[in-house]
C-alpha cells in the first residue's frame, strides 16, 4: 500500500481566520491547504474534518473518544494519521489518544499552529509537512506531537510557551525526533511493538478534578471537590517531590475520607521536570498513610487523561490505583 495520510481537522488555531472577537474556529481547512500547495512535494493525503472544528480550550473528555472512533473507523485504509488540534489542550488530546489507542501499528501525530494558515508568517505548512512525514513514514508508532523543532511523545508532552514557534516540549522524556535542516529520529527512544489494545470508552465529563496545593489551602475549599458524587478521581499538585501541608489534620482527614469513599487521588509534582518521591519528606509520607497514590514523573496532563481512562475501563478503584503505577504506553519512568 503506497503511504497514505488521513489529516483529521479537529479546529486550533490552525485553521481559524480572524473575527472581530480575535481568531474563531472556520470550517472548510482542505479547501484553503489545497490552495497553498501547488508547490510543494508532500505524501498523499486526504482531509476529513469534524462537522464543528473547536477552539481546544472548549474541548471536553468526550472529544478523546470521538477522534479515537473516526481514526478508527478509518484505520485500515491509511497508513498514517494527522490529528489537526488547537495548541492549548493538545497535549491533553495526545495523552488520551494515546491510552485509548495503545499498541498502535500505525502513527498518530497531532499538530496545530500558533498562526493560522492563512496569516502571514503562519508556522501552520512547516508543522504539518513535517507531522506528514512521520505520519507516512512507517517508523513511529505512537501518538506524538510534532510541532516546532521537535517530535514528542504525546502523552510526556505539555504546552510550555503560549508565544513561541517551539510552543511543546516533554520535560521527562527526550524528543522522539529533532526536526532541523536534517530531521533525526531517535528509535531507540520510539515504543517497541506492542499488541493492539485498543479501547474507546465513554468518559464521564467531571469524573476527574485537579486541585492544586497552595499555601493557605484548606478543607474548606477543596471539601466541595472531594464531596461532589460525578468526582471519582481526582490529580493532587503537590509540592516538590510529593509534599503536601501535612500539619493541617483537617484537609488530610477530608483526603482520608474521600479516599475511603473509592476516590482515586493521584499525587503529581507541580514542578516541570524530576519525579513524585512520596517517603523522601515526611509531609509526603503522609499522602501515603492516606491512601494516596503516587503519580510518579507523570505530566498532569498525562495522569489527567489516565485516570479518567481507567476509571472508565478498570472494575474498580483498586484495579485503577494498581494500573496507575504501571506504564501503560511510556507514560511514566
Ligand atoms: N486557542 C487555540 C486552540 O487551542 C490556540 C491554538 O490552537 O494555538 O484551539
Amino acid at each position: 500500500m503506497n503511504p497514505r495520510v488521513l489529516v483529521l481537522n479537529t479546529g486550533g488555531t490552525i485553521g481559524m481566520c480572524r473575527s472581530p472577537d480575535g481568531y474563531r474556529p472556520m470550517a472548510g481547512f482542505g479547501e484553503r491547504l489545497a490552495g497553498m500547495l501547488h508547490v510543494r512535494t508532500l505524501p498523499a493525503f486526504e482531509v476529513v474534518e469534524i462537522e464543528e472544528p473547536i477552539d481546544s480550550a472548549n474541548l471536553q473528555p468526550a472529544h478523546w473518544s470521538r477522534i479515537a472512533r473516526e481514526l478508527l473507523k478509518r484505520w485500515d485504509d491509511y497508513s498514517g494519521f494527522v490529528v489537526l488540534h488547537g495548541t492549548d489542550t493538545m497535549a491533553w488530546s495526545a495523552s488520551a489518544l494515546s491510552f485509548m489507542l495503545r499498541g498502535a501499528d500505525k502513527p498518530v501525530i497531532l499538530t496545530g499552529a500558533q498562526i493560522p494558515l492563512v496569516e502571514p508568517r503562519s508556522d501552520a505548512l512547516g508543522n504539518l509537512e513535517a507531522a506528514l512525514l512521520f505520519a507516512a513514514g512507517g517508523q513511529v508508532r505512537e501518538v506524538c506531537i510534532c510541532f516546532g523543532r521537535h517530535l514528542l511523545r504525546g502523552n510526556r508532552s505539555s504546552k510550555m510557551a503560549s508565544m513561541d514557534f517551539d510552543a511543546f516540549g516533554s520535560p521527562n522524556f527526550l524528543p522522539l525526533a529533532d526536526i532541523g535542516i536534517d530531521i533525526v529520529l531517535h528509535r531507540e527512544r520510539l515504543l517497541p511493538a506492542a499488541a493492539r489494545a485498543f479501547r474507546v470508552p465513554e468518559l464521564g465529563a467531571d469524573a476527574v478534578a485537579v486541585i492544586t496545593l497552595h499555601p493557605g489551602i484548606s478543607a474548606r475549599i477543596v471539601q466541595p471537590v472531594l464531596a461532589d458524587a460525578a468526582v471519582r478521581g481526582v490529580i493532587l499538585r503537590s509540592y516538590g517531590v510529593g509534599n503536601a501541608p501535612d500539619a493541617d489534620q483537617q484537609l488530610m482527614a477530608v483526603l482520608k475520607a474521600a479516599v475511603a469513599r473509592g476516590v482515586v487521588i493521584v499525587n503529581t509534582t507541580q514542578c516541570v521536570t524530576g519525579r513524585v518521591a512520596q517517603g523522601a519528606y515526611a509531609t509526603g509520607a503522609t499522602l501515603s498513610r492516606v491512601g494516596v497514590t503516587p503519580g510518579a514523573d507523570m505530566t498532569l496532563e498525562s495522569a489527567f487523561a489516565k485516570l479518567h481512562f481507567l476509571l472508565a475501563t478498570e472494575p474498580d478503584a483498586d484495579a485503577v490505583r494498581l494500573r496507575l503505577g504501571q506504564s501503560l504506553c511510556g507514560e511514566l519512568s
